[in-house]
């Protein structure tokens, strides 16, 4: 027997004060472990069910349900800005939630040394924000999203202001902290190329009302071999996504 997700939306809706439909009828499992993109154009309600699932929000009708057991104890959030607090140096940005939650300094700062070292910043410990680039700010981000050991990791276009050769670098980096940690992801996105590369499903939203049109199950292997970025099955399955991001986009 299949172990269930770790979260199933089933028949959500989101109607905002001001009469906006944010999302409706949307059936979606998150299965544990897995790395679910969505994908759709901007106001396709991608954030409103990011916060959904973290549980910021409440669906209007429908229900959100983690019929595993409970809501998962830790949900880690990483949003496009890096989020950073300017005056606190890289350790002490990234040991916050542990320090919010009582953990004493000393193994907070053990535990977000070993979080930034994860995320390729041995050495930068004691660097402030404004002295790191825009890619190693987005990794101290990752790395206090994941320092309390959280079972989901929602991601909000976090890599989206980052210039390509970072964000493929950042997109491996990534996978590979996927496979270590086993967090499952759910990530947002506009571009179909980083959806296909780094995903095991991609949903596709269209907007008014929002919902989900299709689900594409990514059947390439994890990790991405080398070379994969410029291989014909990645483009393959970039354009099976596109096609189906544009007929959501005419439905
Ligand atoms: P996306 O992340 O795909 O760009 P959002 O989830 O941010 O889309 O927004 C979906 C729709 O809901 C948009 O039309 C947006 O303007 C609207 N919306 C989002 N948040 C609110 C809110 N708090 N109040 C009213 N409308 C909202």
């Amino acid at each position: 027997m299949s172990p269930p997700p770790l979260v199933a939306l089933r028949g959500v809706g989101v109607r905002f004060a001001n009469g906006t439909e944010a999302l409706a009828g949307v059936d979606l499992e998150v299965g544990a472990g897995e790395f679910l993109s969505l994908l759709g154009p901007s106001g396709c309600g991608k954030s409103t069910l990011l916060r959904l699932v973290a549980g910021l929000i409440r669906p209007s009708s429908g229900e959100v349900a983690f019929p595993g057991g409970a809501r998962p104890g830790g949900v880690g959030f990483v949003f496009q800005d890096a989020t950073l607090m300017p005056w606190a140096t890289a350790l002490a940005n990234a040991s916050l939630p542990l320090r919010l939650r009582g953990v004493a300094r000393g193994e907070a700062d053990a535990r977000a040394a070993a979080a930034l070292a994860a995320v390729g910043l041995s050495g930068f410990e004691r660097a402030w924000p404004r002295e790191l680039s825009g890619g190693m700010r987005m990794r101290v981000s990752i790395a206090r999203a994941l320092v309390t050991r959280p079972s989901l990791l929602l991601m909000d276009e976090p890599f989206a202001a980052l210039d390509e050769i970072t964000r493929h670098r950042l997109n491996d980096d990534l996978l590979r902290l996927r496979e270590e940690s086993g967090v499952t992801v759910v990530f947002v996105t506009h571009s179909v190329f980083e959806g296909v590369y780094l995903s095991s499903r991609v949903a596709v939203m269209a907007a008014r009302p929002g919902r989900v049109v299709a689900v594409l199950p990514i059947g390439a292997p994890s990790p991405r071999p080398p070379g994969f970025r410029t291989s014909a099955e990645f483009a393959a399955l970039c354009r099976e996504a596109a096609t189906a991001l544009e007929e959501a986009m005419a439905a």
